[in-house]
């Protein structure tokens, strides 16, 4: 039965990039070696770490004064970092989800954190719109897409102060002003490949400004002056984020991934609003492009088990929604074709024909 993949995260690749990765695991470009082992500062491995930040830039449209890292440690370890390396005295955040949350909790073992607004109040179901930011922070962070909660950030802020923005769920997913931003940053595996690649978009003007020791592995200049091969990268991961950057030039960029994007979600949450026995969790204006969550409405709770069982009957994978916000949730990054989409949305309805008609 044909799967249809819905996770978060680890999440869906396109066939052909894993198709692809899988021939390079046997024999890289016809050399006789696996890309797993190759020396990560011999040419071929170098040609596929130039190629992968070539095409980041090309692809997101990255002004010439910003680089692109790939580190480990998951976006977690950058929760981390960026107070490590930018915050002196104050940091201002945004409390959007359980992930800005994290990414909270770390930079107040740095200094002074201004939480400018949250929407814990309802459980992280919108994205707060009345704030404002201080200009006397060090940097402004936020979290573009609560994969969690379902939400996103549909505009690029204007900040007085650096930028910082967590984009694992969302980046390549839409057209961003990278300029508008001093340092992106995210996990690999919901948008762009396996775990164990981190990326990182930072413009370097913002660094050199704490005081404190940074460990060398921690320190961002480390592995801009390293080209992110300080150590040994997670050179199978990169390789396959290389695989996906090619496989999306292909198909027309990042516009083109912003218009099927925004069709898939259209006709899902088309779907919920419409079918009585489902609702969105998250308010409109806010609903992520990405990751949609929904329930069942108060009448029919006690069917959310049986719909989830039908629906994995039905080569659904991955719905479950997070236990912080229960129900489900259809993640629908790049590589989930509208097909998906739509299949899952004739299960709802067929679901719905069973239980009311
Ligand atoms: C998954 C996720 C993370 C955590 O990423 P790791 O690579 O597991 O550390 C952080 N932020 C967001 C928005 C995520 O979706």
């Amino acid at each position: 039965m044909k799967k249809h993949n819905f996770s978060a995260g680890p999440s869906i690749l396109a066939k052909e990039v894993i198709e692809n990765t899988a021939k390079a695991v046997l024999d890289l470009n016809g050399i006789g070696l696996s890309v797993m082992e190759i020396s990560h500062r011999g040419k071929d491995f170098q040609a596929i770490m130039d190629e992968t930040v070539e095409l980041f830039k090309e692809l997101l449209d990255i002004p010439d004064n910003y680089h692109v890292l790939f580190l480990g440690g998951g976006a977690s370890l950058q929760f981390c970092m960026i107070p490590f390396n930018l915050l002196n005295k104050k940091a201002a955040y945004l409390e959007t989800g359980s992930w800005a949350k994290k990414a909270i909790k770390e930079a107040k073992g740095f200094g002074e954190v201004e939480v400018v607004a949250s929407s814990a109040d309802s459980n992280f179901s919108y994205i707060p719109s009345d704030f404002s930011i201080p200009g006397d922070a060090d940097y402004f962070h936020i979290t573009t897409n609560n994969t969690i909660f379902g939400t996103e950030i549909h505009e690029d802020y204007d900040s007085p102060v650096p930028m910082v923005a967590d984009m694992s769920s969302d980046i390549f997913s839409r057209p961003v002003d990278i300029s508008k931003y001093a340092l992106i940053y995210g996990g690999a595996q919901k948008n762009l490949g396996p775990a164990g690649a981190t990326f990182v978009i930072i413009r370097d003007d913002i660094l050199g400004k704490v005081e404190r020791h940074i460990p060398t592995m921690l320190d961002y200049r480390t592995h801009i002056e390293n080209g992110s091969m300080f150590n040994t990268p997670p050179c199978l991961p990169v390789y396959t984020c290389l695989e996906t950057l090619r496989w999306l030039k292909k198909l027309g960029g990042v516009s083109a991934m912003y218009k099927l994007n925004r069709e898939k979600a259209e006709i899902l949450y088309g779907e919920i609003e419409r079918n009585p026995l489902f609702r969105g969790t998250a308010e409109k204006d806010s609903r992520s492009l990405m990751n949609i969550c929904f329930v069942m409405n108060d009448e029919y709770r006690e069917l959310e088990k049986e719909f989830l069982e039908f629906a994995t009957s039905k080569g659904m994978v991955g719905l479950k929604g997070h236990r912080s916000v229960g129900g489900f949730r259809a993640s629908t990054y790049n590589a989930m074709p509208v097909e998906s989409v739509q299949a899952l949305v004739d299960v709802m309805k067929e679901f719905e024909k069973i239980k009311l008609s």
